[in-house]
C-alpha cells in the first residue's frame, strides 16, 4: 500500500493515507473545540521521522518518502477523512488559576483506526493562541520529537511523535528562528485542564459528557465497580491518580524533570505530555530546576511527586460536581499516597537489581541517594556502572565517580551482602534493562539542533536510533553515553519554544 491522493470538498488536494479516520472528539460538539484548518508553511522539509510510530499507526512503509505526507504534516494539505479542531481547556499555571488556555498552536486531526489520535503542533494560530503566534520553532520541535521517542524507549508512558517537518519561515522568539511542526500521536490528548475548564465555567453537562467520554473510551472498568458505592467518577479519579503515581515513580527513577507541571500539561491517561523545558538529570540533585523561567523552583526535580498530587487535587475539585460527595473524592485521591511510594520503591529496587523485598532495602536506597546528592554524582552513569559492577564486581568504575571513597566502600559492603542473597546474573540483567545507557541529555539535543539548523538532519536520526533502544550497548557510541561537557551547564532552557 502506498500513499495516494484524492480531491477534497474544499478544492485543496487531500492526502489519503487509508488510515480510516474517526473523529470522536470532534463529535463531542462545539463547546469542546473550534474547527479550523492548519495554516500552511512554505517549502517544508523532513527533519525527523519515527518508523516505529509509522508502524503503530499502520502507515505504509514508504511514508517516509512521501511528498504528499510532507505537505500534509506541515499543514499545507488536508488529510482525507480528518477533521481538524483546536480543543479548549483551562488550567492552573505555576500554582495560580490561569483561566482559559486551549490548543493555541496544536490541531487535533482526529483518531485513526489504530485507536491513536494525531495532532499537529505548531500548525498556526487558533482562537486560543492569545498573544502567541501559533508556531513552534525547530529547536523545541526536535527536542519534543526525540524525547517522546526516548521516553517510549525507556518504557515510560508518553505521547509519541511521528515526525518533525521544518520550514525556513522565520519565527520570532528571543531571536529569529525557523518554524517546525511536530506530528504528535497518542490515544488521547485530554488534559486535567479540559475538566477544569467546564467546572470553572459552570458547564455541568459538558463536564459530564467529557467524563463519560473518557470513561467509555479509556477507563471502561470504572463503570460497574463496587468501589466508591458504584460512583464511576470517583473510580475515574482513582484510576487517574494511580496512573499518575506510576508515571511519577518512573520519572523520578530515571531522573526526568518535566519543567512545567501545570495542570494543563497533565494527561488524563497518565502520559508524559507537552515537552518544553524538560531535562534529564546530569548530576543527582533533588533541588535541580531545569526550567530557566521557574525562578521559585516550584517544579524542581524533587518536588515533582508532590506537585502531581496537587494537580490531581485540582482534577478532583473539577470532578466534584459529578462525584457528589467530597469524602468520595478525597478517598479516590488517597490511592496516590500508596501507589507512588510503592511504585518508586519497586523501581529503585530494580535499579539495584533486587527482586525480593527485604527490610534493609530502604536503608540501602536512602544511603546511596544521599551519597549521590552529596557529590552530585552523574545519575545515569552511576546506575549504569553499578549495573556492570553487580555483574562482575569490578568496583573501580563506580568508585571513580566519588570523592568520598570511604563512604562509598561502606555502602558497597552493605550492597555486596544484600546482592549475595540474589541470583547475581539475574540481578545484573535486571539492572542493565532498568538503568539506561542513553538518555536525551541537553547537550546531545543541542548538538543535533545545531546541525539541523545547517540542514543536516543525520544527527537527529542517529540520536533517535540510540534513544529508541537506550538499554542496548550500541558499541562505538561511548561519547553519547559519557559525561556532559563543561559547556552543557550554560544551556538555558526556558518556556520559550
Ligand atoms: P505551555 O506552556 O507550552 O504548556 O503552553 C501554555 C499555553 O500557551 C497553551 O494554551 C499553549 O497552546 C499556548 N501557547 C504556547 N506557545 C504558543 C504559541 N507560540 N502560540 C500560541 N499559543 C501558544
Ligand atoms: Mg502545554
Amino acid at each position: 500500500m502506498s500513499v495516494a491522493t484524492e480531491v477534497s470538498l474544499d478544492g485543496k488536494t487531500a492526502v489519503d493515507t487509508g488510515l480510516g479516520w474517526v473523529n470522536r472528539y470532534a463529535a463531542l460538539g462545539p463547546a469542546f473545540h473550534t474547527a479550523l484548518p492548519p495554516q500552511p508553511l512554505p517549502a517544508p522539509y523532513w527533519v525527523g521521522q519515527s518508523r516505529a510510530v509509522g508502524r503503530a499507526l499502520g502507515l505504509p512503509e514508504d511514508w517516509t518518502h512521501s511528498q504528499d505526507l510532507l505537505q500534509a504534516f506541515s499543514g499545507n494539505r488536508p488529510l482525507a477523512g480528518s477533521q481538524s479542531v483546536a480543543t479548549v481547556y483551562s488550567g492552573h499555571q505555576f500554582g495560580v488559576w490561569a483561566g482559559q488556555l486551549g490548543d493555541g498552536r496544536a490541531l487535533l486531526l482526529g483518531e485513526t483506526e489504530s485507536g491513536l489520535e494525531l495532532q499537529l503542533k505548531g500548525a498556526g494560530r487558533t482562537p486560543y493562541s492569545r498573544m502567541g503566534d501559533g508556531r513552534a520553532v525547530l529547536r523545541s520541535s526536535i527536542r519534543e520529537f526525540l524525547c517522546s521517542e526516548a521516553m517510549h524507549g525507556l518504557g515510560i508512558p508518553t505521547t509519541r511523535a511521528l515526525c518533525v517537518t521544518g520550514s525556513d519561515a522565520p519565527i520570532r522568539r528571543e531571536e529569529i528562528e525557523t518554524a517546525a511542526v511536530v506530528t504528535r500521536v497518542a490515544p488521547s490528548f485530554i488534559r486535567f485542564g479540559h475538566f477544569e475548564h467546564f467546572a470553572a465555567n459552570d458547564q455541568p453537562e459538558e463536564l459530564r459528557r467529557l467524563a463519560d467520554f473518557v470513561i467509555d473510551h479509556y477507563y471502561p472498568a470504572c463503570r460497574g465497580t463496587d468501589k466508591f458505592a458504584g460512583n464511576a467518577y470517583a473510580a475515574l479519579l482513582e484510576a487517574v491518580s494511580e496512573r499518575t503515581a506510576a508515571l511519577l515513580a518512573q520519572w523520578q527513577a530515571v531522573g526526568f524533570c518535566h519543567g512545567v507541571m501545570n495542570t494543563d500539561n497533565m494527561s488524563i491517561l497518565g502520559l508524559t505530555l507537552d515537552y518544553g523545558p524538560f531535562q534529564f538529570l546530569d548530576g543527582y540533585n533533588p533541588a535541580h530546576i531545569c526550567n530557566h523561567s521557574d525562578t521559585q523552583g516550584r517544579y524542581a526535580y524533587g518536588r515533582q511527586p508532590n506537585i502531581a498530587y496537587w494537580n490531581l487535587f485540582c482534577l478532583g475539585q473539577a470532578l466534584l460536581p459529578l462525584i457528589g460527595e467530597q469524602e468520595l473524592a478525597l478517598a479516590a485521591l488517597e490511592s496516590y499516597k500508596t501507589v507512588f511510594p510503592a511504585e518508586l520503591e519497586q523501581r529503585l529496587r530494580a535499579k539495584l537489581g533486587l527482586q525480593a523485598s527485604r527490610p534493609e532495602d530502604r536503608a540501602l536506597v536512602e544511603g546511596i541517594l544521599k551519597l549521590l546528592a552529596q557529590e552530585r554524582v552523574d545519575h545515569t552513569i552511576f546506575w549504569r556502572r553499578l549495573s556492570h559492577y553487580a555483574g562482575d564486581a569490578q568496583a573501580a568504575p563506580v568508585r571513580d565517580l566519588f570523592l568520598d571513597r570511604t563512604a562509598l566502600d561502606d555502602w558497597l559492603k552493605q550492597y555486596d551482602a544484600r546482592l549475595a542473597l540474589e541470583d547475581g546474573a539475574r540481578a545484573a540483567a535486571t539492572m542493565l534493562g532498568t538503568n539506561p545507557k542513553f538518555i536525551l541529555r541537553n547537550h546531545l539535543g543541542e548538538l543535533v539542533i545545531r546541525q539541523a539548523r545547517e540542514k543536516d538532519f543525520s544527527g537527529v536520526a542517529r540520536l533517535l536510533a540510540l534513544l529508541e533502544n537506550p538499554y542496548a550497548e550500541h558499541p562505538g557510541h561511548e561519547a553519547e553515553a559519557g559525561f556532559p561537557p563543561e559547556w552543557a551547564t550554560s544551556i538555558e532552557i526556558s518556556c520559550s519554544s
